[in-house]
C-alpha cells in the first residue's frame, strides 16, 4: 500500500506543531517508511514477553491442579474409612446382640428347671412371667439381627465403590503427576530458549525505549499498540492528525499520550479495519435474552475501560471483568444466585451492550488473558456502536423550515 502521507508532509506538520505538545517524541531516527525497525523489535520483544509470561503461568497453574486432585483424593479416602468403620461398628453390634440372645436363652432355662419346683401357683405365674418377657426380647433382639444383615449387603456395596474410586483417583493423581512433571520440565526449556531470545531482542532495541516499554509492559501488561483508524487500539484515544501521520510514515518512534504505549502502524491491519465502516449501518444486534451478554464500561473502579461479560447458567449468574486495553481478567469470576439483570443490575446500568458469544469453555482455556482475536472483535464491535450511537443522536429528522404543515395549508 502506498502510504497517503509521504515523509514530506510529516515534516510540515512537525513544523507547524512543536513536538511534545500532545505527544512525547521517544526517539527520533530516519528510517523507510513504514515499520521502524526499533518497532519491529519490539513487537517480537512483546510476542517473546507474552509467550514468557505464558509459561510462567502454565508452570504455577500445574501444582494447583495436582493439589486440586489430591484434595479429591483425600475426601474419597475418608470416605472409604468412614464406609469401613460403619461395617466394624455394625459387626461389634451383631456381637453384641447374639451374646445378649444366648444370655437371655440361658434365663429361660433357668426358669424352666425353677418351675419345677415351684409350690404355689403365683410362684409359677412369676416364671411364667418372666420366660415370655425374655422370649419377646429376643424376638426383638433377632429382628434387629435382621436388620443389620440387610443393611450389611448396603455397605458392602458402599465399601466397593469407595475402593473403586480411590484405585480410579490414585491411578488418574499418578497420571497427572507425571504429565504435570514433564509439561514443567518441557516450559521450563522452552522458558529458557525464550528468556534467551528476549536478551538477544532487548539488546535490538535502543536502551531509552527499551526501559519506557518495559515500564509500560509491567503497569499495562502491553507495552506497544497499534494505531488503527487515527486511534491507539490499546486505549481507544483519538490520535491528534499530525501524530497520527507521523507514526504512519514510520519516521519516529512515539508514545501515546494517553496509555504511555510506544505506537505503531501496520498497513494491512488499516485496511482491514476500514472495511467495517461500509457496512456499520448493518451492524449486528445482541438479542435481549441472550444467555451470554458482553457490554462495556467507560468507568470500573480502579480498573478504568473494561469489558463485562456476564452469563446465566443453572439459575445462577457469572460476571467476568476484563481489561479493555490488554484483555486481561481483572479480579475473580463472580457468581449470584438468579438471571444476571437482576443479579449485576449495578453493572449493566449506563453500559455498552456488546456483541460477543463464546462458550464456558472456550472462556476457561484464556486463563488470565483473552485472545487478541476476541479482544479485537470487541473493540470492532465497540466502534460499531459508538457510531450508531452518535449517528442515531445526530441524524433526528428536523422539519424544514418554510414547508407549511397540512394543518397550515387548508
Ligand atoms: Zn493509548
Amino acid at each position: 500500500m502506498k502510504s497517503l502521507h509521504p515523509p514530506s508532509l510529516a515534516r510540515v506538520y512537525s513544523a507547524i506543531c512543536p513536538k511534545g505538545a500532545h505527544f512525547r517524541v521517544v526517539e527520533l531516527r530516519l528510517s523507510r517508511p513504514g515499520m521502524l525497525p526499533e518497532i519491529e523489535n519490539l513487537l517480537r520483544l512483546q510476542d517473546a514477553d507474552k509467550e514468557i509470561r505464558r509459561l510462567q503461568d502454565e508452570v504455577a497453574e500445574l501444582p494447583k491442579r495436582v493439589a486440586a486432585i489430591e484434595r479429591k483424593l483425600a475426601g474419597t479416602k475418608a470416605g472409604l474409612e468412614a464406609a469401613q468403620a460403619a461395617v466394624k461398628a455394625d459387626e461389634a453390634t451383631r456381637r453384641k446382640y447374639d451374646t445378649s440372645i444366648s444370655d437371655l436363652r440361658g434365663k429361660i432355662s433357668k426358669y424352666r428347671d425353677q418351675s419345677l419346683d415351684v409350690k404355689t401357683n403365683e410362684q409359677y405365674k412369676a416364671l411364667l412371667h418372666e420366660i415370655q418377657f425374655a422370649e419377646k426380647e429376643i424376638a426383638a433382639t433377632e429382628d434387629k439381627i435382621l436388620e443389620l444383615m440387610l443393611n450389611a449387603d448396603a455397605r458392602d456395596k458402599e465399601v466397593k465403590a469407595a475402593q473403586t474410586k480411590l484405585k480410579a483417583e490414585t491411578a488418574e493423581i499418578e497420571k497427572e503427576k507425571i504429565e504435570a512433571r514433564d509439561r514443567t520440565a518441557e516450559d521450563e526449556k522452552q522458558l529458557t530458549d525464550w528468556r534467551a531470545k528476549r536478551d538477544q531482542m532487548r539488546a535490538g532495541v535502543n536502551e531509552d525505549l527499551l526501559r519506557h516499554y518495559e515500564r509500560v509492559s509491567k503497569f499495562r501488561g502491553s507495552g506497544i499498540s497499534e494505531v488503527r483508524d487515527q486511534k491507539c487500539m490499546a486505549c481507544q484515544v483519538m490520535l491528534r492528525p499530525q501524530t497520527y501521520n507521523e507514526v504512519r510514515t514510520g519516521q519516529q518512534t512515539l508514545v501515546c499520550d494517553s496509555c504511555q504505549r510506544v505506537l505503531y502502524f501496520n498497513p494491512a491491519n488499516e485496511m482491514q479495519a476500514l472495511e467495517p465502516e461500509h457496512k456499520r449501518s448493518r451492524r449486528h444486534h445482541p438479542k435481549i435474552d441472550a444467555p451470554q451478554a458482553w457490554y462495556y464500561r467507560q468507568e470500573y473502579g480502579d480498573s478504568g475501560e473494561v469489558f463485562l461479560c456476564f452469563a446465566n447458567a443453572a439459575g445462577q449468574a457469572s460476571r467476568r471483568i476484563f481489561d479493555m486495553g490488554t484483555g486481561r481478567l481483572i479480579g475473580d469470576i463472580l457468581i449470584r444466585e438468579g438471571d444476571f439483570r437482576h443479579a449485576f443490575p449495578e453493572d449493566i446500568t449506563g453500559a455498552i451492550r456488546l456483541n460477543g458469544n463464546w462458550s464456558e469453555k472456550e472462556m476457561e482455556t484464556w486463563g488470565i488473558e483473552m485472545p487478541m482475536t476476541a479482544l479485537d472483535s470487541l473493540h470492532v464491535d465497540l466502534e460499531a456502536a459508538q457510531y450508531e450511537m452518535k449517528s442515531r443522536t445526530s441524524a433526528k429528522p428536523e422539519k424544514p423550515a418554510g414547508v407549511p404543515t397540512e394543518q397550515a395549508a387548508s
